[in-house]
């Protein structure tokens, strides 16, 4: 496979437009006969990655029933900005650490366990918000069992609590609100509570099934009583796993320290992670040399909904990549081989994708253009088709929109809820692309064609892209907080609305 990297001699029959992907080498062949143009070779199939049999990893067929057993539920915390995430993890870690016997030195690993005095446990992961939740949805790993909805009892609901209700209930996962912050004067858990409902959240308090518990995550208030009700929510939803069996899990968080080396957390979610086991993961592997709890303290294993710190890692894995044991270094090695030979594969099919992408876009660009001139009146045909797309565009206004964010995370977090607002009756919401990364010359190029604003989210936009959108009258607005992103779109759809008569 070519692609043309110069266009043909205009004098030839034969005219390739620059970018043009040739499939034939004889055309080829011809063409630089003629013309002398040049070309790249993008791609070649490679026979022997057809020919080589299936080596990945995968994981083993559900367990039996008779072999589950009762787990932990994995939580993770939401809420609006200042009303006490931080610091109800914070809180929660603590009451972990003071309960281990040996008393470790906290660590962030990337999420941690709460053991009651019964010795019943619940897993906290150690980001709070949208990201967190959203990095590990977007790869497909869903490991939430309960949102806890944090909402402080003196601000009330606010935006980014019903967006954590959004994405909770797209995500189809339980909420447990905790109303904090109860220790300052005044405050009214009733009315916190009237405004949940009001939003369709109802509470037992007020008849419904939601549980509420009221905390105070400064003053350390009801933190047991939170976690019991988690449990309690658990045996509710009837969390189990096999202990038994070859591990799975996710990974949680992969870094590398500057004392010990590679290290990855581990949400293990079947079987129970030992030293000595041989794990991949997305494009890493380990064999098992240390395992650490969120304590700082060295464990001998690690059954279902535990997170644990994994040293051994001869390549790092990914935060969201699905880790499973396999029986050896050497079983290691080739799944990690045939993996990279898919990468490679992949990155073949999608160079040529990206560039058949490219054409299509043009071609849309082009589509476009030509629509607008023609509603304009300047090129009217007698092919009614594209006229009665544009009348009918006009009876639904619409808000055209590119996402661009910092990590995958991020926006995929955006993408969720924007999600929320596209069944909206009276106008339309259409993403007209999206990705991880700075504003970039092709996202003016198509924001232009496609009367889209682009929304940039905690990522740059080098000076002169944003005065070449400037200057095609190119909206870029530029976000650091997801509920003000999502704030400024809703605010574009209302303007959008059709005036009532
Ligand atoms: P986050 O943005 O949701 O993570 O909120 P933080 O945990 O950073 O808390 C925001 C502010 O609220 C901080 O000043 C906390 O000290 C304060 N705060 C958090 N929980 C409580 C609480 O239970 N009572 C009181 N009075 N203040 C709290």
């Amino acid at each position: 496979v070519f692609k043309a990297l110069e266009f043909a001699d205009k004098n030839s029959d034969t005219y390739y437009k620059e970018d043009t992907v040739i499939h034939n080498p004889q055309i080829i062949r011809d063409v630089i006969k003629i013309s002398g143009c040049r070309f790249r070779i993008i791609a070649r199939p490679d026979e022997d990655i057809d020919k080589e049999q299936n080596k990945d990893a995968v994981p083993a067929p559900p367990a039996p029933p008779e072999a589950l057993r009762p787990r932990p539920p994995v939580v993770c915390v939401m809420g609006h900005v200042d009303h006490g995430k931080t610091t109800l993890l914070d809180a929660l870690r603590d009451t972990s650490v003071v309960d281990t016997e040996f008393g470790g030195i906290t660590q962030h690993i990337g999420a941690f366990e709460v053991t009651l005095p019964s010795g019943e446990r619940a897993t906290f992961l150690d980001t709070p918000g949208h990201a967190a939740f959203g990095a590990m949805r977007s790869r497909g790993a869903r490991c939430t069992d309960v949102v806890v909805l944090v909402v402080a009892a003196d601000d009330g609901v606010m935006a980014q609590t019903l967006e954590s209700v959004r994405m909770a209930r797209a995500a189809d996962v339980p909420i447990l609100v905790a109303i904090n912050k109860i220790d300052k004067p005044g405050v009214n858990i009733d009315k916190t509570l009237r405004s949940l409902a009001q939003h369709g959240l109802l509470c037992e308090a007020l008849g419904g099934d939601v549980q509420a518990i009221a905390v105070s995550a400064l003053k350390r208030l009801h933190l047991d009583t939170l976690v019991e009700a988690l449990i309690l929510q658990a045996q509710l939803m009837d969390l189990k796993a096999d202990p038994g069996g070859y591990v799975e899990g996710v990974v949680i968080e992969a870094f590398v320290d500057p004392r010990t080396g590679k290290q990855a957390t581990i949400l293990v979610q079947r079987g129970t992670l030992r030293k000595g086991c041989v794990i991949v993961a997305g494009n890493g592997w380990a064999k098992v040399r240390v395992l650490q709890n969120s304590a700082g303290l060295s464990v001998e294993s690690a059954s279902p909904a535990t997170p644990v710190l994994v040293m051994g890692w001869r390549e790092l894995p990914s935060a969201g990549d699905t880790v499973l044991e396999v029986e050896s270094e050497k079983r290691a090695n080739e799944v990690m081989r045939w993996r990279h030979n898919q990468r490679m594969k992949e990155k073949q099919e999608s160079d040529l994708e990206a560039i058949n992408i490219k054409e299509s876009e043009h071609q849309a660009i082009y589509k476009q253009k030509l629509a607008q001139k023609r509603s304009l009146g300047r090129f009217r045909t007698r092919q009614e088709g594209p006229r009665q797309k544009m009348i009918q565009e006009d009876d639904h206004p619409t808000l055209s929109v590119i996402v661009k964010g910092d990590v995958d995370g991020s926006v995929e977090a955006i993408l969720d809820i924007l999600e929320t607002y596209d069944d909206h009756e009276r106008v339309r919401l259409e993403l007209v692309s999206y990705g991880v990364g700075q504003v970039t010359p092709n996202d003016v190029e198509v924001a232009q064609a496609f009367n889209a604003i682009i929304y940039a989210f905690n990522v740059e936009c080098p000076p002169g892209v944003a005065r070449d959108a400037r200057a095609a009258g190119v909206q870029l607005a530029q976000h650091n907080v997801i509920y003000k992103l999502v704030d400024a779109v809703r605010d574009q759809l209302s303007a959008r609305l059709p005036r009532r008569r």
